[in-house]
């Protein structure tokens, strides 16, 4: 699947995996844990609480007037709610929810195709999609591409969902249509499912299967024919990205007036061998892993996510996240160690880098946590979150980690500093 170059004379060549294993359903978990953002203003989830009877399909917020929310994905009692920290120092209350033997269904889904409804239902469905694009009112979106393609090496959950489910996104398209006026909708496919994609209605587009071709800003560049200019957003360029597996979990809900609380997630064992299972949302992850046959051992790299994009994450106890794509375990053999040696000038990441960033002067910047500078100067943001320099970086530094934690940090500045205006 990975082949690397020899001694960096020739670029590595990343093959997605093209090969989509069927979707396996696992069994309502005896309890769910989800993430809920806290409020940007501070303040935990003061309208719920431990004791709280919730059904499947439910909306559960912080407050009643606030923008954050998670959906219940199965029918039960709130056991728990305690703080939790994310990778990059984000602030969540993870609330457990001890599972019935039933599906009871919350009826307060708004079965009307709006940006409301979406802004209101779909931001925590399968994929999360952000509606919040089409709400600002300096975006002008009239494209969306649906990525009928994983972004990472390994995953092909979004795969399995065009080769199985084209029937759903093409419902999911109509209520597109609906929800947000664009008025032209793409599909983003492997050559191994255009056949399948031609069904759902979009007008189908071909990727090529070498990574990151699947990126955002790789297909507006190669498939689109627009650049992304430094600093902006494919939002920015009138186009919105959806995962096809988010589409047809819209398409569903409109269909049946029944939320999308299930998640489909390659897992991918230390052999390199994958499967793909159907999961409720919140489904801990060590229910998951077990219901794979894959162990894990102490020392062993838990990612959520691809191998190339994914974060580590230290607990199994977490839940099924709707954007987590991917579960992969490494050997502890087998894992890429990083370290803090200095950065040796050999060009590699510059080389490897497909959008030409200095990135030996750009991780210097990051090191020394002076991010702005490293934003103005070495061009932060037109990073597109490869992670490819990183895989070929032979001082084996985290550069990936400093670039994300490198743009959140500056995302809370700007915050910060527009909430002072
Ligand atoms: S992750 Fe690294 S290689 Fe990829 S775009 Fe960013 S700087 Fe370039
Ligand atoms: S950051 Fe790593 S790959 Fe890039 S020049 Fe320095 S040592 Fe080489």
């Amino acid at each position: 699947m990975i082949k690397k170059s020899f001694i960096g004379l020739v670029k590595p060549r990343l093959q997605y995996n093209l090969i989509p294993d069927q979707i396996r359903d696992l069994p309502v978990p005896s309890k769910v844990i989800l993430l809920l953002k806290e409020p940007e203003n501070g303040g935990r989830a003061s309208a719920l609480k431990v004791g709280d009877a919730v059904k499947t399909g439910q909306r559960l917020s912080a407050a009643p007037d606030s923008d954050e929310y998670v959906i219940s994905s199965v029918t039960g009692t709130i056991s728990a709610m305690a703080p939790h920290v994310g990778t990059l120092g984000q602030r969540y209350t993870a609330i457990t929810i001890d599972a019935g033997s039933q599906d009871e269904w919350d009826d307060s889904f708004n079965k009307t195709p709006t940006l409301d409804t979406g802004l209101k239902f779909f931001e925590y469905a399968p994929g999360s999609p952000s509606f919040k694009a089409f709400a600002d009112p300096e975006n002008t979106l009239r494209t969306i591409v649906i990525a009928g393609m994983d972004q990472d090496l390994l995953l092909t959950a979004n795969q399995c969902v065009v080769q199985n489910e084209a029937a759903g996104i093409k419902s999911g398209i109509d209520a597109l249509k609906q929800m947000t006026g664009a008025d032209r909708i793409l599909i983003a496919v492997p050559e191994n499912l255009v056949q399948q994609a031609n069904t759902t209605g979009a007008e189908v587009k071909v990727v090529r299967a070498t990574y990151p071709n699947s990126l955002p800003h790789m297909i507006m560049k190669d498939v689109i024919g627009r650049v992304v200019s430094a600093g902006d957003t494919v939002e920015d360029e009138g186009v919105f990205f959806i995962n096809a597996e988010a589409v047809a979990a819209l398409g569903t809900a409109f269909e049946t007036g029944r939320l999308c609380v299930t998640k489909v997630v390659t897992v991918a064992g230390k052999d390199g061998s994958t499967t793909n299972v159907r999961a409720r949302i919140g489904t801990p992850i060590k229910d998951v892993l077990q219901a794979c046959n894959v162990s894990l051992n102490d020392r062993d790299r838990l990612i959520l996510g691809g191998p190339m994009r994914g974060a580590a994450t230290y607990s199994e106890d977490l839940g099924l996240e709707p954007d987590t794509d991917g579960i992969v375990v490494q050997d502890d053999a087998d894992s890429a160690q990083t370290t803090d040696y200095p950065c040796i000038n050999c060009g590699e990441c510059i080389r490897i880098c497909p959008v030409k960033i200095p990135v030996n002067m750009l991780v210097r910047f990051l090191e020394a946590r002076l991010y702005e500078d490293a934003a103005a100067m070495y061009d932060l943001h037109c990073c597109i979150e490869c992670g490819l320099c990183s895989y070929v970086c032979v001082s084996r530094i985290p550069i990936f980690q400093y670039i994300k934690l490198g743009k959140y940090e500056l995302s809370l500045i700007e915050t910060a500093e527009a909430a002072n205006e």
